[in-house]
């Protein structure tokens, strides 16, 4: 599973994705309990835009005909990749998001996008279509969420290009904030202090708390 896959290769492991996320719902059906993947030891960086594959149990399947258009972009509120995929991979804590970027760019995926993975909670988005984690792609980026703790350039690129690598595989509308859609409103404030200016390029719109902006 530590194989790691340059982003331009996203295309190819597809099917391995698929596969693999199949494998694994066989799995929990059998033993109702996880028994994936080891968890990285010693923990593995992969690099600027690189993949490695630490498998969440944490996801269910998304409903039949579900159109996946949105991205949510979160903060781990933490400082390492490895406490946010130690979280993800812990079957009792049953949250997951499909990616988490670390400050040096470095990408894990913890769940099959083909999948729906837990990590909106109750959630409403800007066009009022409940339970977001249904049709959204779930992105963790490593930062404290305090409002101070900057997000590298490594980062925020590396996000930038995950997002439109995703693109060739859905009909991405939206990106929004876990604080825009947390319900309760004020539930979530991530990803606090987010550059949103860095996503300016994709052709997609971004909606953020008084800051919605319609894509070029
Ligand atoms: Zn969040």
């Amino acid at each position: 599973m530590l194989g790691f896959v340059p982003l331009a290769m996203i295309a190819p492991p597809l099917i391995h994705e698929n596969r693999q996320a199949i494998q694994m719902s066989r799995v929990r059906m059998r033993h109702n309990v996880f028994q994936g993947d080891a968890f990285p030891k010693p923990w593995f960086r992969p690099g600027f835009q690189n993949f490695v594959w630490v498998q969440s149990p944490n996801y269910g399947v998304r409903p039949k005909g579900t159109v996946v258009d949105t991205v949510v972009v979160h903060a781990t509120a933490g400082s390492t990749a490895r406490g946010a995929a130690l979280h993800f991979f812990t079957p009792a804590s049953q949250v997951s998001a499909h990616y988490i970027i670390g400050k040096d760019g470095s990408i894990y995926q913890c769940v099959s996008t083909f999948r729906r993975a837990w990590h909106a909670g109750v959630s409403r988005d800007f066009l009022g279509r409940g339970n977001v984690n249904n049709f959204s792609i779930g992105i963790e980026l490593v930062n404290l969420d305090n409002g101070k703790d900057p997000y590298p350039k490594a980062q925020t690129n590396a996000l930038l290009h995950l997002i439109e690598a995703l693109e060739y595989r859905f009909p991405l509308k939206y990106v929004t904030s876990h604080a825009y859609i947390a319900l309760p409103a004020g539930r979530k404030v991530d990803p606090n202090g987010f550059p949103w200016h860095s996503l300016a390029s994709l052709n997609l719109k971004l909606v953020d708390k008084g800051h919605a902006r319609q894509g070029p």
